[in-house]
């Protein structure tokens, strides 16, 4: 069985869905067919935000046979903050390049996911500026980008994506947070709270300025 997450899906012909997932392997299709049949059991397959194990077909279009729902995102649909960032998350995903296979992405993602609806902002958070290196736009976080000192960093420079010391630029600014979630660890919940309005803003910026990605987050 192959595992991979639901990012995307489109109607196919009249009765089937070609869904895409992102797999330890990369992005791959399924085709989904007879889901105009009355109780179809892979009708809820192609929910976006599916954690899935799946056999498919062999032939020239991959189709699904069966599956196991590992994670649904239908658990959480009363809670509009995890249904926010997971919109965030699907995004990203679908913007991934094609070409990232490697099966620590995968599961940093898988890890985002299973966690997500504990904490949204903070996950979300930690996704989006971890993810940053997989479009290599990573912040440079480790020197002052003025005096290349490695200490008393306080100001990550959005724009220009590059942080700066105390004598070098202001003397307090939003370095710890950046710092913070880009470094985090798996146990993303021992990370402290943020000031998230701030740093959506900045997050949102540097999405624009880097990858070329409007996120448009907005936390009700
Ligand atoms: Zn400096």
């Amino acid at each position: 069985m192959l595992e991979g997450i639901v990012y995307k899906s489109i109607d196919y012909k009249e009765t089937s869905k070609i869904v895409y997932l992102y797999t330890r392997g990369g992005k791959v299709s399924v085709k989904v067919s007879g889901l105009n049949k009355k109780n179809n059991n892979l009708k809820s397959f192609p929910i976006t935000g599916n954690i899935v194990k799946y056999n498919y077909s062999d032939t020239r279009v991959p189709t699904l046979i069966d599956y196991d729902m590992i994670l649904s995102p239908l658990n959480h649909s009363d809670n509009l903050e995890y249904l926010e960032a997971l919109r965030v998350v699907i995004l990203v995903l679908n913007q991934l390049p094609e070409d990232i296979n490697d099966y620590r992405t995968y599961n940093f993602v898988k890890n985002i996911l299973t966690n997500l609806a504990e904490n949204p902002k903070k996950i979300l958070s930690t996704f989006l500026i971890k993810m940053l290196y997989s479009f290599g736009v990573t912040p440079n976080l480790k020197e002052c980008a003025n005096c290349k000192k490695k200490d008393n960093l306080v100001f990550f420079d959005v724009d220009a994506g590059v942080s700066l010391c105390s004598s070098c630029g202001p003397n307090v600014g939003n370095y710890e947070d950046w710092y913070k979630f880009y470094f985090a660890k798996v146990s993303y919940l021992n990370v402290e709270d943020s000031n998230y309005e701030e740093l959506f803003n900045e997050i949102m910026r540097y999405y624009e300025n880097f990858v070329h990605l409007s996120l448009n987050i907005k936390f009700i």
